[in-house]
């Protein structure tokens, strides 16, 4: 079984670990109680540039890219196998660097070994098409091949899968690839290089830096000999991503932020409606990109509603990750908790009617965590702060609409478009509000499932590309043209003198 590395060796290169090239190190603390969870290699720009001249060769000798895309499918499946047998070891890393809840962990697991599966299943059913030439004297395809070395840079809300929505079709399709994780959260991504080595990964093909973005990501942004940088975070750092990349116009995909909405019609089911919005928002509290964070609600059901939601809002039991009465955790660091509050205390500045929350949980057990309470703000105003800006926590903000036009034009009100939901009994109207909604995700009478055989990626500016499904395949995948002359002769395209 892995175990998180505490010799600060944590850099995974050419099938190695080794420390930093200059031996730096960084203290990974436990978000819930401040306790020290390990210590791991703080790489710099040149441990990321070694890496990528690894990956570089192991692609191009063909070890990996030119193997089976069946063979490859084998593989990720066997990893599939692996993380089901460590997923204990592996829920408790995740706790440990994240604060999350332990069994929230254990269900993150079972989507991550879901998503190996799914591509290692994927991998080999597809090589590519035959083209009809409309000659009988040419033959035309199109074929799938891997893109080359990918840069992988992820955020810290759900390491290890957003880890495993890039490096497993990245696998799948061929490629070879650098992962830097969130600096605050690598312990996930270093016990799946273990994992990958024992199913079988030749070496080189997938290298792991653990460091700042700026430091030890942002090579992988630059670099001449990274062919497709992916990169899952905040909207602010994708432009960034996105203004490094050009000069050397590799491909770039991005999974960037949300300001979700969910749409409240006053015919929902009541209950239904009001467990729902709880759980959109307050899962994870609040640090999820497609989180619920705008509740939109129809002006005959809001009153009700909202007093319901703030009722249930100031029963969730907070706590760390193995406290099995708690029922969501901290947020990831103390300059995160600022910024949740200092967002808080703008919308309000700003006129929204704070209903509950908007502070630090009293009591001792809280003390050295970075926890907030569960904070509902209602009549916010579109187009204010507020509404615009993702707070990332666990905010609600609330507003209201009278008919089903309004209720669109409010939810497509943002530069934003990852996901959303609508509460109705009206299935007919569900339908025509999904169709007219700019989101790249839609859940109707529900909110947050995801499977990773459906699309999952922004309009609008939450990103470019999709991750899962088959196009999440095809990022990591080029399509090349091979046009066959069967009968090849002079053409007599010019004259002869
Ligand atoms: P950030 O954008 O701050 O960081 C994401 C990753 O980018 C981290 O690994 C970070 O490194 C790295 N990074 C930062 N600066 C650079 C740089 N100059 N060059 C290269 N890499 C860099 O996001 P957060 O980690 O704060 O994550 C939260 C954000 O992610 C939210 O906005 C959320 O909406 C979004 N998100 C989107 C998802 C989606 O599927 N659309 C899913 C999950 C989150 P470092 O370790 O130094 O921070």
């Amino acid at each position: 079984m892995p175990q998180a590395d505490n010799s600060a060796s944590t850099l995974f290169i050419d099938g190695e670990w080794v420390p930093a090239a200059d031996g730096r190190t960084r203290q990974i603390i436990c978000p819930a109680d401040g306790q020290l969870v390990t210590t791991v290699s703080e790489a710099g720009a040149a441990d990321t540039e070694r890496a990528i001249a690894v990956a570089r060769r192991a692609y191009e000798d063909g070890a990996w890219s030119g193997t089976s895309a069946w063979d490859r499918g084998d593989l990720l499946l066997r990893v599939a196998d692996i993380l089901v047998r460590d997923k204990a070891e592996y829920a408790r890393a995740e706790s440990l660097d994240t604060g999350k809840r332990l069994v929230e962990s254990e269900y993150d697991m079972d989507d991550i070994a879901a998503c190996f599966r799914y591509f290692g299943k994927l991998a080999g059913q597809d090589a590519g098409r035959l083209v009809d030439t409309g000659s009988p004297d040419a033959i035309s395809r199109v074929q799938h091949e891997p893109v080359g070395v990918c840069g992988m840079i992820t955020p810290w809300n759900f390491p290890l899968l957003q880890v495993a929505w890039k490096v497993a079709p990245a696998l799948a399709a061929g490629n070879t690839f650098i992962l830097k994780p969130s600096e605050l959260t690598p312990s996930t991504a270093i016990l799946l290089m273990k994992t990958l080595a024992e199913a079988g990964m030749p070496a080189g093909v997938g290298n792991l830096v653990t460091g700042t973005g700026a430091e030890a990501g942002q090579p992988l942004a630059e670099h001449p000999d990274i062919d497709l940088v992916s990169f899952t975070g905040g909207l602010h750092t994708g432009r960034k991503i996105s203004a490094l990349a050009a000069p050397t116009v590799k491909k770039v995909a991005l999974e960037l932020g949300g300001k979700n909405p969910n749409v409240v019609f006053a015919d929902s089911d009541f209950d239904t409606a009001v467990d729902f919005a709880l759980m959109a928002i307050f899962l994870h509290s609040g640090q999820v990109c497609s989180a619920g964070a705008r509740l939109i609600v129809q002006d005959e059901m809001h009153d009700a509603l909202v007093d319901e939601i703030v009722r249930r809002a100031e029963q969730i039991r907070i706590g760390g990750p193995f406290d099995s009465e708690a029922e969501t955790g901290p947020l990831i660091s103390p300059e995160h908790l600022r910024k949740v509050d200092d967002y808080v205390q703008e919308a309000v500045a700003e006129g929204g009617v704070l209903r509950t929350g908007g502070k630090r949980p009293e009591g001792e057990r809280f003390a050295n965590g970075h926890y907030y309470l569960p904070t509902v703000i209602d009549e916010v105003q579109q187009g204010s702060y507020a509404v615009i800006e993702e707070s990332f926590g666990p905010v609600l903000t609330v507003e209201r609409f009278t008919d089903e036009d309004d209720a669109v034009r409010i939810a497509n009100d943002t530069h934003y478009g990852l996901a959303g939901g609508v509460f109705t009994s009206d299935p007919a109207k569900a339908q025509r509000v999904a169709n007219r909604l700019r989101h790249g995700t839609v859940w109707i009478n529900d909110f947050h499932p995801y499977l990773p055989q459906a699309e999952w990626g922004g309009h609008k500016q939450s990103g470019i590309g999709r991750e899962l499904g088959r196009a999440g395949l095809g990022e990591y995948q080029e399509a090349k043209h091979v046009y066959q002359n069967l009968r090849p002769g002079p053409q007599h395209w010019f004259s002869e003198k």
